[in-house]
């Protein structure tokens, strides 16, 4: 079986120089001393800061008793965190030429833990504050072993008085091998760095080059396109380091025009930093704003879920959409601060592109090739750090909006930490629908509304934390009214509803297509409807069908966004409380559907779903063909300079 999981392309080339005891890039290196790290991919760790230093005194003495040996067990300098692959959040931490431990979110314990690797377990072994348990030979990761112990603590498996794994004390008392060490690793000294406590200025010197390097060759790009282009230029700032940073290389060219897309989710303290830098900057704020939309949105279908991301429409895409149409008609040049390393779609995408919601501006980004560190760097060199948003150095590995379903349950830990009264307005909301759909309270406090389908990860939580419910509960529930009847044969498909529908489509059905014979004609298929029935024909009555049912739930849930009303190139819709067409002016263009938050959710991922029968109904093999409905897209928009790839990607509004 060919595996369907997402894999790296790239890798960051960051190596430990064990001379000088930093961290440094490989090809700017050439003299360097250094040692490979074991990251995993793609390697774009950060450096720590004192909230991370802190962090792990304070798991290191919760569960092991042994925060005052901090510096012997990572060294008295700062390190690298890097993410790592876990069931929630993950870190890596490197020091002193090595990797330390994996510092991690438990999320039955609902608190940090810390598993030591080689070196922290040597160091713990030595002090006497990790309990011993001997072993005859190294033992199968994920084998099972006995030995005294306490349930769910850590212990060094020790062979000859040498650390060489490290066991998890099971409720049933036997131990798991949850890792063993390199055999090479046997009995060597822990760290192959001296502990030269270095910081971040002493990083920034013994990297000189790559930072060099780095800037020059965006402020190249910068250059560039902003010559060839020679439209106003805007910068996407979020409120995060990766576009303050692009900011700032602008600044070296133009006075940009600031956009922030306030998505009414974000932190007080991004606003705040929007605010801070366009005023140290003298620059012009214009607000794609999202004001209640998410809140109104979330009553009507539910929370977002990481494969159910209306919100991204809602309150990114929609909002600036509606801005770059009514501020930049004719185009704009628009920085945004994204990088390659940021996520595995991320690297994929190219460093100049246009968006389906707004394809009249040209976005590029000037340090997609950047990693974390390289950001840090240019930020402390620089002396931006006092415009840098505070909550990087509180413990968040990323600013955006506070409930984002991609993020771990740690980082909701974190937010409520910080701001507890935004954490309990979105588990109010998330209550309303555990009881409206009748989910178990572990749907909350498990996080488990961040996936929609069974997905693995989500089975994967359900067992560890020991539940099961039917998970069509969190499809058919968001359906009102909900389809109480189905057929569906080849070329035909009948609906029926609870409720009648026909207002919806009446309002509606031009964008359908033309009636001849009183049936609706589209390409593919024909519509039929009367009360609470609809009837679809035609070679293509599952898409059509799809289509139709996710045109009557747009109208039940429509949040008044206006957005098809941006957008219809005739002026044939209008909003008051409900969409409604001019039937004579309407040219079946389904730009207004296309372009509407609450359609492409539902049809794609719920609808199809319920239809079909199958939680990967958006997979479904007559589906239109992106590129196709690209095409069309072009076709219909008004003629974009330059031909860069359209995305549909919402998260590029700003960098983090
Ligand atoms: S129908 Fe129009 S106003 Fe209503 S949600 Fe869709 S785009 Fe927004
Ligand atoms: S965008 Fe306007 S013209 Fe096109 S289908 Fe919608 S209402 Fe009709």
């Amino acid at each position: 079986m060919v595996s369907t999981k997402k894999r790296w392309r790239i890798r960051t080339n960051i190596v430990w120089d064990v001379d000088k005891n930093v961290p440094v890039f490989k090809d700017t290196c050439w003299d360097c001393n250094y040692v490979e790290l074991p990251m995993t991919d793609p390697g774009d760790a950060r450096p720590s800061f004192d909230s991370d230093r802190d962090l792990l005194a304070k798991t290191l003495e919760e569960e092991f008793g042994a925060g005052k040996y901090l510096n012997e067990i990572i060294g008295s300098g700062s390190f690298l965190v890097n993410k790592g692959a876990g069931l929630d959040d993950f870190r890596e931490i490197f020091s002193r030429g090595t990797i330390v431990g994996k510092l991690y979110w438990d999320i039955i314990k609902r608190r940090w833990r810390f598993r030591p690797s080689y070196s922290a377990a040597k160091i713990m072994v030595e002090k006497g504050v990790i309990r011993k348990v001997t072993v005859l030979d190294y033992p199968k990761e994920g084998s099972n072993i006995s030995g005294n112990c306490e349930v769910d603590e850590h212990v060094a498996l020790v062979l000859n008085g040498e650390p060489i794994g490290i066991g998890y004390c099971r409720s049933n008392g036997r131990i798991r091998v949850v890792t063993t060490f390199p055999k090479e690793l046997y009995g060597r000294e822990p760290f192959p760095a001296p502990d030269i406590p270095t910081n971040i200025h002493d990083w920034i010197k013994e990297n000189e080059l790559r930072i060099r390097m780095m800037t020059s060759q965006s402020e190249k790009f910068l250059y560039q396109m902003i010559e060839k282009v020679k439209k106003p230029v805007t910068v996407s700032f979020s409120g995060g380091k990766d576009s303050l940073v692009s900011l700032h290389l602008t600044l070296k060219f133009v006075t940009p025009t600031v956009i922030f897309n306030n998505t009414g989710i974000e932190l007080p303290e991004t606003i705040e930093t929007v605010r801070k830098v366009a005023s140290k900057y003298n620059l012009e704020i214009v607000v794609a704003d999202a004001g209640d939309d998410f809140w109104h949105a979330v009553k009507m279908v539910g929370p977002p879920a990481r494969d159910f991301r209306w919100c991204c429409k809602v309150t990114k895409l929609v909002p600036m959409a509606k801005l770059a149409k009514e501020k930049w008609p004719d185009g704009a040049l628009n920085v945004v601060g994204q990088r390659a390393f940021e996520s595995i779609e991320r690297s994929k995408s190219p460093r100049v592109w246009r968006n389906k919601w707004f394809p009249h501006i040209l976005n590029i980004s000037p340090i997609h090739e950047w990693t974390q560190l390289d950001v840090w760097f240019y930020i402390y060199k620089n002396n931006l750090v006092e415009l840098v948003n505070p909550l990087y150095f509180k413990g968040f590995e990323r600013i955006g909006c506070f409930m984002c379903p991609a993020s771990p349950l740690a980082e909701f830990e974190t937010t409520r930490s910080v701001h507890p009264e935004l954490m309990e307005r979105w588990e109010k909301e998330l209550k309303i629908w555990k009881d409206r759909l009748n989910l178990p309270e572990e749907w909350i406090t498990y996080g488990l509304w961040r996936w929609l389908s069974p997905s693995s990860r989500k089975k994967s939580l359900m067992r560890t934390v020991g539940i099961e419910y039917d998970v069509w509960i969190e499809y058919k529930g968001r359906l009102h009214p909900p389809i109480i009847e189905k057929k569906v044969g080849d070329g035909f498909v009948r609906l029926k509803f609870l409720s009648n529908i026909s207002h919806s489509l009446s309002d509606q059905e031009s964008i359908i297509g033309k009636k001849r014979d009183g049936k609706l004609n589209a390409e593919g298929y024909s519509v039929t409807y009367k009360e609470n029935v609809i009837e679809i024909e035609g070679e293509n009555a599952i898409e059509g069908a799809i289509e139709v049912s996710a045109l009557i739930y747009r109208w039940f849930k429509c949040m008044r966004c206006k957005s098809c009303e941006v957008w219809c190139p005739t002026g044939s819709i209008k909003v008051t409380t409900r969409p409604k067409v001019n039937a004579e002016t309407c040219i079946s263009c389904k730009l207004c559907l296309i372009e509407c938050p609450m359609y492409d959710p539902f049809s794609d991922r719920i609808v199809s779903a319920v239809l079909l029968d199958r939680f990967d109904g958006w997979r479904r093999s007559t589906k239109p063909l992106r590129k196709e409905v690209l095409k069309e897209l072009k076709k219909t928009f008004s003629k974009p300079v330059g031909e860069p790839p359209v995305t549909d990607d919402a998260a590029e509004l700003g960098g983090l």
